[in-house]
């Protein structure tokens, strides 16, 4: 929070952003989660709600009417994606709103603030600008993390143990069944084995599996069919040939965590200021114990990236800095009656914990919340059988993407204790949220609600002070 933590940003060129940066402080708001946790949707609400006040009561900033201006501006970084929010907002305000395309790689985009300083100060300056860049980027990819310290030997004997546990890996396994290792390496058969491999990454993620490392095999960005790319798991020959498969995959392997996974986190994740997870829990509570299992170790490997310690290639890279603020966000709370909120937010916290005594030890600040960026339904209390259950009412998004009929829904209770959930060995573990929630596919609401229904979100505003607040 000083200046000189300000200066010291790893802004590549020190000379040009040193005025900015002294009089116009920058905040870096890293925003991650696996594929579909809601992170284009939640930075497409949070810019939108931003630019036009008064729906973040939560935010002491606007609250008490310091924020005179919001605009967007050019980004610092030139060679980083601009995240698209005009095209974002387009689909989500269009006559007929749609879900916006999803993050695929790193994005990013600067909204700039003019506040009035509060306090003491209020009286004797005049407004400062705060630019907020806030950079979009797959969780997927802080798993590779873990690769580091893996040599292409262990990740195969780790990798081809968990496959025949999960759905969708036969054909891969198969095809490895038909291959001797020591074959002499071409391009079509490490290319066949990179895409069945991936296949059966793809069947593993949407059956509800969250750790599906390398994360740029269902990420690539713009590397994808790249040799660092275009590697597989198998098992080590004893005399490995020089010319063979074998050979060749090891060394792809060392390229992808030398040339892709290492640029990323020095480039992006070292200069991050503050930083939300997104995590789609409920999904996986919905899924099923495996699945939810399986998210309770994914979010473990995500979370060691903000470990001070747990990897000695990045402690150093790091060099002390470190991530002020982390948030850890249950996204889609707008499935749940408000009633829930309280229980979903328990069970982030239970599957966060570790992570975030070790990093409160480490000097960072660390909640816990349940928020839906974009409010898809409204609430609704319906008599059941001579009592009340407490419902959601949105409208049905068609398979063809087309809206379909408003409807209620029960989506089922959370258990109170989450140890109920988090524990798989605990009867009745299965059986979370089975009711209506594999139905409930809505469509986004438009960003209108009428009054009485709410604000447009849940807790954005909360999640946002927390975030930036003292900084605003
Ligand atoms: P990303 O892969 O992390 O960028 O995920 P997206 O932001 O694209 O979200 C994935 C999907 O989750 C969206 O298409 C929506 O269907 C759903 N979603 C995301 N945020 C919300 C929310 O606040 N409320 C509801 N009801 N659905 C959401």
């Amino acid at each position: 929070g000083t200046i000189a933590d300000t200066l010291t940003r790893g802004v590549g060129n020190v000379t040009d952003t040193l005025s900015e940066t002294f009089f116009e402080p920058v905040v870096r708001i890293g925003v991650t989660g696996l594929s579909r946790a809601g992170k284009t949707v939640f930075i497409t609400s949070l810019v939108a709600n931003l630019l036009d006040r008064g729906r973040m009561p939560q935010l002491a900033a606007e609250a008490e009417a310091r924020i005179l201006t919001a605009y967007l501006q050019p980004q610092p970084d030139d060679t980083v994606a601009r995240f698209d929010y005009e095209s974002h907002l387009a689909a989500l305000t269009a006559r007929e709103p749609r879900w916006p395309d999803s993050t695929r790689a790193v994005s990013e985009l600067r909204l700039s603030l003019k506040v009035r300083p509060t306090g003491l100060l209020a009286g004797l300056q005049g407004p400062r600008t705060v630019h907020l860049d806030i950079v979009d980027y797959p969780g997927e990819w802080l798993l590779d993390l873990g690769l580091l310290e893996q040599s292409y030997e262990h990740w195969t004997e780790k990798t081809l143990k968990r496959l025949p546990q999960r759905p969708g890996s036969e054909p891969f396994l198969t095809m490895l069944g038909g291959i001797d290792p020591n074959e002499e390496f071409t391009e079509p058969k490490a290319k066949a084995l990179a895409e069945t491999f991936t296949e059966a990454l793809q069947t593993a993620r949407e059956a509800g599996f969250s750790d599906c490392t390398p994360g740029r095999f269902l990420l690539p960005g713009e590397k994808a069919g790249s040799p660092a790319l275009t590697f597989a798991p198998m098992p080590k020959p004893e005399n490995p040939a020089r010319r063979g498969l074998w050979r060749e995959m090891d060394r792809r392997f060392e390229a992808y965590k030398s040339q892709i996974v290492k640029p990323f986190f020095r480039d992006h994740f070292s200069r991050i200021d503050r930083q939300i997870v997104l995590v789609d829990a409920l999904g996986a509570i919905h899924a099923g114990p495996p699945a939810l299992d399986d998210l309770r170790r994914t979010m473990a490997g995500i979370l060691k990236a903000f470990r001070p310690g747990s990897n000695a290639w990045l402690t150093q890279l790091l060099r002390g800095r470190r991530v002020e603020k982390i948030l850890f966000a249950a996204t889609k709370a707008d499935h749940l009656h408000h009633t829930q909120h309280q229980r979903l937010t328990a069970i982030m916290e239970a599957l966060t914990r570790e992570a975030r005594d070790r990093a409160r030890f480490a000097g960072a600040e660390t909640a816990a919340m349940s928020i839906a960026a974009l409010r898809a339904t409204v609430e609704q209390t319906l008599p059941h059988n001579g009592s009340e259950l407490d419902c959601v009412r949105g409208t049905l998004l068609n398979p063809d993407g087309s809206r379909g009929k408003q409807a209620a829904f029960y989506p089922g209770a959370l258990p109170e204790d989450p140890a109920h959930l988090l524990t798989p060995a605990r009867e009745g573990a299965a059986g979370w949220l089975d009711a209506d929630y594999e139905i409930m596919r809505f469509a986004p609401a438009p960003l209108t609600l009428k009054p009485g229904e709410g604000p447009p979100h849940i807790r954005l505003d909360r999640a946002a002070q927390f975030l930036v607040g003292d900084r605003l």
